[in-house]
């Protein structure tokens, strides 16, 4: 048993999804014998370093021990090797855990070495990503100490978590250098074809960008970065080649993909995230094995606002299964993104599968208001903590589709 041992239920990955699930299980079936694989000592509120790059949130807020919100037995490793056959995976330090159920809730992984010479260049000379929580106070020191000029903010293709992230930060920045009096000239180079993948938030954004003065460039891969001469170059959608351009700012959000221990196993679909039925969030080919969160094979955004709504279906669905019953649960596809638009006000933009736009509130979620902003830097923080991470399922206000 010590050296391979067995678990009713096996987690694998302690953030926002993974720890929902095994809190969750922790309080409706005690007995259970769970067990979470997690490498890390600490727990990252990543949706906090939007706040912390735009000055609004201390870098600490985002970060806790890991051991504070681990509700079960912790296994502190990472896990090498899915053998979903075998029922078992293989950790990093080659030992072997078997379970009967499995969740796999591992996030993303990030992919800056796809952008030639971003390492070398990150942290310094005006180069910065709030995709890496020690970087974002450094996303701060930049636009306090910028004296004008271009400012570049990049996004890649899609599917990456936050879809909104990599415009947020541009808002937040471009507001401060409005209230200064920054002579600032914003640029947002994206690899997709609009501001946003929603119509009906791409259109509300298109005038948000406008208002700031700022350019939006479509279709423009960021492929190489060099830091000593300041220079960005991108590749065209439009077959139109590579374009090189100055900055004076540069905020990268980096290629995202599945990660490589997924890719390389049999759990994965054609594009390497965990296969799973959209809705039940089970996998076809095995199905004693869940996934949610960032890593699912599933085309909601990618968010913790998603995690949310998935985990009280995957538990139900996990728990139906092991009694025998049919698995009834479903999730629609609910993703959140709380874009801060500027100091003080938020554009909460909600929507299901296929972009179907909904609102939690009974208020158009395409105007910007003092409220969500309220629920960005104060209410979702705490809830985070406090009930997502606590397994808690809250009786929320059900979305209702909007327009
Ligand atoms: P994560 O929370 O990333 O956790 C994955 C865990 O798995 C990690 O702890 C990792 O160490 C562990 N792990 C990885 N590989 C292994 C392995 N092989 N073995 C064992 N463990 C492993 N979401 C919102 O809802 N609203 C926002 O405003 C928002 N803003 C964001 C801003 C930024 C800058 C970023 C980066 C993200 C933002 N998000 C936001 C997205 C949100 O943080 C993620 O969608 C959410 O954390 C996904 O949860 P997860 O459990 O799938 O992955």
């Amino acid at each position: 048993m010590a050296d391979s041992p067995h678990y009713d239920v096996l987690i694998i990955g302690g953030g926002a999804g993974g720890l929902a699930v095994a809190s969750a299980l922790k309080n409706s079936r005690p007995q259970l014998r769970t067990a979470v694989v997690e490498p890390k000592d600490t727990h990252d509120y990543q949706p906090g370093w939007t706040l912390v790059g735009g000055g609004v949130m201390a870098a600490e807020k985002t970060r806790r021990p890991m051991r504070d919100f681990m509700p079960t037995t912790w296994i502190r490793d990472a896990v090498g090797e899915f053998d979903p056959a075998g029922n078992a995976v293989v950790l990093a330090s080659g030992r072997r855990v078997g379970y009967d159920q499995l969740v796999v809730a591992t996030g993303l992984q990030l992919d800056w070495d796809r952008i030639e010479g971003l390492t070398d260049a990150l942290g310094r000379d005006g180069v910065t990503s709030n995709y890496r929580g020690d970087l974002a106070p450094y996303t701060w020191q930049c636009v306090q100490n910028f004296r004008g000029g271009r400012a570049l903010f990049t996004q890649p293709p899609m599917p990456i978590k936050c879809a909104g992230a990599p415009q947020k930060v541009l808002y937040l920045a471009a507001d401060e250098w409005r209230r200064r009096g920054v002579p600032a000239e914003p640029h947002f180079y994206t690899a997709g074809p609009a501001m946003f993948g929603v119509p009906y938030y791409a259109k509300a954004l298109d005038g948000v960008i406008a208002g700031y003065g700022g350019t939006p460039h479509f279709g423009h891969n960021l492929v190489a970065v060099d830091g000593a001469r300041r220079e960005a170059t991108f590749e065209r959608a439009d077959g139109g080649g590579r374009v090189t351009e100055h900055y004076d700012l540069l905020h990268v959000t980096p290629p995202q993909s599945a990660p490589d221990v997924i890719k390389q196993s049999p759990l994965a679909d054609a594009a390497g995230w965990v296969e799973v039925d959209r809705s039940s969030l089970r996998h076809p080919r095995f199905d004693n094995v869940f996934a949610l969160g960032d890593c699912a094979g599933t085309s909601n955004a990618k968010t913790a606002a998603a995690v949310r709504k998935q985990f009280p279906v995957l538990m139900a669905n996990l728990l139906a299964a092991r009694d025998g019953k049919p698995v009834t649960a479903g999730y629609d596809g609910y993703g959140g993104c709380p874009l801060t638009v500027e100091r003080g006000k938020v554009l909460l933009a909600e929507f299901c599968y296929d972009g179907k736009v909904v609102s939690t509130l009974p208020l158009d979620p395409a105007k910007p208001r003092r409220l969500y902003w309220w629920m960005k830097t104060t209410l979702f923080p705490w809830m985070y903590w406090n009930v997502i991470l606590r397994g808690r399922d809250w009786k929320y206000p059900a979305h209702r589709p909007h327009g």
